[in-house]
């Protein structure tokens, strides 16, 4: 429960609507506590005044509300005749009802709305932290974790701020009220209406329980099918060329056998619970039917059949807001629940944050890494050890290695993505860690190594985060990266849709609109993480051309794993394991004949296989 105190800043933002709320619950559960009374009146009326045998007027006067008093006062002291009175009361207790209505209408529209707009404010608290928290929190949590704390458990929250809040209000009230008035009626008479409600609290804080337990299970079943079904779906073509349709489907089957079984278990304990809960409230009514007919009949106690028709009305009015109790005490047992799994992402901490004092500063394009010793967090994988680097503003710097040497690690480290675990990386000799974040990767053009374009248009995709509508720059960087004149054979162009709803891109295309997305950007430093292994030979040619003019005045590193012997590198750095293994440039390595000499030899013997 004390998870739920997250809300409380929540509550207090809309504290107006939340009490406004409250007070239409008492309104309109008030306007219904009368109606039972203006009927009481009414029966001992019309038997008062056609003299029934068996009559004999109590010795006092019901204590009715006072409105209720009031209207008495009037019809007694009124012209009507009897009919008229009775029809009188007869509207009367229709407006009741329908004032009734309308403060229940209000203060759903209170409430509920209130409900709905806390989970707007959380939705959008939950996504703000989700982006402010770094690389490795996103390693360590899969997606959909994520998507379900935003979507599932923010809706069982709003169940507690909407529906459980207005429940719990209504029961206070009805509670509150009609005891109230059924104490001025008759003391007696009401602890017998009460006597069976001991019972109905066990009965429903034990069969909740039940319910409860059966419905966290369904839930997490829910949850295997949908990611089996999700799995199947995405995977179609793995599943149809390895012909694997019948084991997919008899794991589907297997999953959703034990769904049917839970949930048919769960109907019948909710087929008892109703059921059960009638009963007991039904058997208040015989209490109050027999035992107030016996005082009537003895003619003690001051009791008539006016009195017992309002205490069975009251009754009534009590069943629904008590047999929902079960349903609200589980709402607010699920809420707990889902904000606590809320609360454990709201406190994590990114590992990367803004300096306390970040300098603001425009990069120039100087790079040095001193000493850096890098560990992947959660996994110790040691990908960086004792790495110096020096490279100058303006300069060209390919970094080569086979698969898992630390190339993409450099690149991580220099947007920030992670901190070195030891040493230290300075650009422009301010130590990242203290430059402005935003600032820091404003400022690098970074085409990572896979490939992530969003379902929208090419122009989007390509313009991202700049202002829309500069056809001319995303033109200038389309062509650029070489992908022009694909984009140009698409149907519509520059406007037509990437992704799951519009046209599938090879790999290559991808990586090529990447490519567009940071030249757009123009700063001083750009990273190109192995970004033309999907491209053929050719083309990568074309791009390295374009590219030349492009990065004329800005510092370059190129991570590559095939070597681009037409461009002119300042320095090229090999590294294997996290450890520069060659340093120098193409005309030295290839005198020194170690690692590089025999890749690019290598890249050259299967250049002229495939040409020759
Ligand atoms: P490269 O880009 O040269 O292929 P990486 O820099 O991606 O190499 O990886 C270097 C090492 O770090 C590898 O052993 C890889 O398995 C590991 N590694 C890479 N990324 C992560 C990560 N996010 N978490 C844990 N280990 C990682
Ligand atoms: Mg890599």
């Amino acid at each position: 429960m004390k998870h739920l105190k997250a809300l409380n800043k929540y509550l207090w933002k809309y504290k107006t609507r939340l009490s406004i709320g409250i007070v239409f619950v008492f309104l309109s559960n008030y306007f219904n506590v009368l109606s039972p009374q203006v009927t009481g009146f009414v029966i001992d009326f019309v038997q008062k005044s056609l003299n029934l045998a068996g009559y004999h007027p109590g010795a006092t006067p019901p204590n009715y509300d006072i409105l209720v008093r009031k209207f008495i006062d009037a019809v007694e002291h009124s012209k009507f005749t009897v009919g008229g009175i009775v029809a009188l009361c007869g509207i009367t207790i229709l407006i009741l009802a329908l004032l009734r209505g309308l403060f229940l209408f209000l203060m759903r529209q209170s409430i509920i709305v209130m409900s709905r707009l806390i989970e707007f404010d959380q939705k959008n608290e939950i996504y703000k932290h989700y982006q402010k928290l770094d690389a490795a929190f996103f390693k360590t949590h899969n997606t959909g974790d994520l998507m379900n704390r935003i979507a599932e458990d923010v809706s069982r929250v709003r169940y507690f701020t909407g529906p459980a809040i207005m429940y719990l209000a209504n029961l206070v009230a009805v509670i509150s009220l009609s005891v109230f008035y059924m104490m001025k009626r008759n003391e007696e008479l009401t602890l017998y209406v009460l006597a069976p409600l001991p019972l109905l609290a066990v009965t429903i804080y034990f069969v909740n329980n039940i319910i409860n337990k059966k419905s966290e299970r369904i839930q997490a079943l829910l949850s295997d099918i949908t990611t089996n079904a999700q799995e199947s779906y995405s995977g179609i073509r793995v599943i149809k060329s390895f012909v694997q349709e019948r084991a997919m489907l008899g794991f589907f089957k297997k999953n959703s056998e034990e769904y049917r079984k839970n949930a048919i278990g769960l109907a019948k304990v909710e087929a008892i619970y109703f059921p059960s809960i009638t009963l007991l409230i039904g058997l208040s009514t015989l209490l109050t039917i027999m035992i107030g007919g016996l005082y009537y009949i003895y003619g003690n106690r001051n009791i008539g059949i006016d009195a017992i028709v309002e205490f069975v009305m009251y009754i009534n009015m009590l069943s629904f807001p008590v047999s929902a109790i079960g349903l609200t005490a589980s709402m607010i047992q699920r809420a707990a629940a889902s904000q606590k799994r809320l609360n454990e992402f709201l406190l994590t901490e990114p590992a990367i944050h803004n300096p306390p004092e970040p300098a603001i500063v425009q990069l120039q394009g100087n790079i040095s890494f001193v000493n850096v010793n890098f560990t992947y967090p959660h996994t110790g994988i040691q990908a960086l050890k004792n790495f110096n680097l020096e490279i100058k503003k303006g300069e060209k710097i390919a970094i080569v290695g086979r698969t898992g040497s630390g190339k993409s690690t450099i690149a991580h480290l220099l947007l920030r993505m992670y901190n070195a675990t030891t040493g230290e990386i300075k650009l422009d000799g301010t130590d990242i860690r203290n430059i402005d974040l935003k600032i820091l990767r404003e400022q690098i053009s970074y085409v990572p190594q896979d490939v992530f374009l969003f379902s929208d248009t090419v122009e989007n995709n390509i313009l991202f985060g700049m202002e829309k509508g500069q056809r001319d720059i995303v033109e200038k960087a389309a062509r650029q990266a070489s992908v022009e004149k694909e984009i140009h054979s698409f149907s519509r162009q520059y406007e037509t849709m990437i992704g799951e709803r519009g046209v599938t891109l090879s790999g290559g295309q991808k990586q090529r609109i990447s490519i567009a997305r940071a030249l757009i950007k123009d700063p001083n430093l750009v990273i190109f993480d192995d970004c033309l292994s999907a491209v053929d030979v050719k083309t990568e040619q074309e791009i390295i051309g374009s590219l030349y003019e492009f990065l004329r005045s800005k510092t370059a590193i190129i991570i590559t794993h095939r070597i681009f012997s037409l461009f002119n590198f300042d320095k090229i750095v090999v590294l294997d394991d996290g450890e520069i293994v060659e340093e120098g440039t193409h005309a030295e390595l290839m005198e020194a004949n170690g690692y590089y000499a025999g890749l690019y030899n290598r890249q050259q013997e299967q250049e002229d296989e495939v040409s020759g």
